[in-house]
């Protein structure tokens, strides 16, 4: 039996949600249409939602179009990710002031900034558990990061229709939300109208919908929101088989492969300022030009960047190459040996916003074909010996 009861919403029903959020002084994030993208952004209500908007995309391509209905969230990942909720693009850590003739350091404001994500993907929650883990776990944890995670509460959001580069059924991270949530919905519209289903996935979340006074739903409503949530899996357009792609990517650092799934890459750094887990950062100090102030900032920052890897006198990943097999290895290989897990949650952002459109799927297919060859070659060759 299930611990928590289904409700049903009318679509602008979910402002009772953000109004009781709101009153308890938190605000409100969720996906917004801004400079012709759907974007993460803090928004007021329902009507600030993507309402019958959704992305069409492709490698390096990405576009807004009008769906003809007015689905809510009727789209799938757009360039922003959640991280720049929990883990800022640019933190300032601390600052030093000059006070009597002294300096004096302001140590690290941790943020108390109470957020309620609004339309977080299965992918997406995945991402947030994998960087709990690189900033929560082990010896060295990131306070700040901390304060802010637990001071979130998530809705999420089952994809019913998975984009053109979205491939979270192979990483095994979608299309559906299983954990990680306080509330989950499902958007239906169909002859029997557009409504949600909100399910709890904590005490806090079932205590608010219970409170705000939302009816049980149906079992025909829980139904025909589980058909169109579980018909998802079947329309996947991009899909790869990745259970050997650990050990795979390991054993062919010296492939000269390399160059040439590289060759059109810019070293703009877009994939991984896009990416849900890339969490690489850099720290800078910073002073004013008086005299009086220096601060030290954290910076996102990218395995792409020359300096990223510069040690007394130069740097160790030099050429474009071996900066892309840096990434893609560690994204889908030794991450693994690190955290436990593969760093890719197939949300395809990085296919979608890389100018030339580079396809990490494409190229674990061009690995997988090359070690193929080897391997009929090497059958081949013992057979005419
Ligand atoms: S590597 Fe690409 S597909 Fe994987 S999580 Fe990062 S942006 Fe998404
Ligand atoms: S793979 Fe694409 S997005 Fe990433 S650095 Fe190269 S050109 Fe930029």
């Amino acid at each position: 039996m299930e611990k928590f009861k289904s409700y049903y919403l009318a679509p602008e029903e979910l402002n009772k949600i953000f109004d009781y959020f709101k009153t308890r002084g938190y605000k409100i994030a969720g996906p917004t249409v801004k400079d012709n993208a759907i974007v993460y952004d803090e928004i007021e209500s329902v009507n600030d939602l993507p309402l019958g908007w959704t992305d069409e995309q492709g490698p390096g391509s990405y576009r807004l179009k009008r769906r003809n209905d007015e689905a809510l969230f009727g789209y799938v990942v757009g360039p922003h990710s959640w991280k720049k909720f929990l883990f800022p693009p640019i933190l300032t850590l601390w600052e030093a002031k000059r006070e009597n003739g002294k300096f004096k350091i302001y140590e690290q404001n941790y943020s108390e900034e109470k957020f309620v994500f609004v339309g977080v993907r299965a992918c997406e929650i995945s991402a947030i558990l994998i960087q709990d883990k690189i900033f929560g776990g082990g010896q060295y944890v990131d306070p700040n990061y901390l304060r802010r995670r637990e001071n979130a509460f998530i809705i999420a959001v089952n994809c019913n229709e998975p984009g053109n580069n979205c491939f979270c059924l192979s990483t095994g991270t979608g299309p559906k939300v299983l954990t990680g949530y306080d509330i989950v919905l499902t958007e239906v519209i169909s002859e029997s109208g557009h409504y949600l289903i909100a399910k709890p996935g904590s005490d806090l979340g079932e205590e608010i919908l219970a409170s705000l006074g939302f009816r049980e739903a149906t079992t025909q409503e829980i139904d025909e929101a589980d058909k169109v949530s579980n018909e998802a899996v079947n329309k996947f357009r991009k899909e790869v088989d990745l259970s050997d792609v650990v050990e795979m990517l390991q054993s062919n650092y010296e492939n000269p492969l390399w160059e040439k799934v590289s060759e059109k890459c810019l070293t703009c750094a877009n994939c991984t300022m896009v990416c849900p887990t890339c969490f690489c950062h850099t720290v800078e100090d910073v002073t004013d030009l008086t005299g009086q102030s220096a601060k030290r900032v954290r910076k996102w920052d990218s395995c792409f960047t020359l300096e990223f890897s510069y040690i007394h006198g130069g740097s160790v990943r030099y050429s474009t190459a071996s900066r892309y097999r840096q990434w893609m290895t560690h994204k889908l290989s030794t991450w693994k040996n690190q955290f436990g897990m593969i760093g890719c949650v197939g949300c395809g952002r990085c296919i979608t916003w890389c100018p030339v459109g580079i396809d990490i799927v494409e190229n674990v297919k061009l690995f997988k074909e090359s070690e193929l060859k080897l391997k009929t070659g090497e059958s081949y060759g013992r057979g005419n010996t």
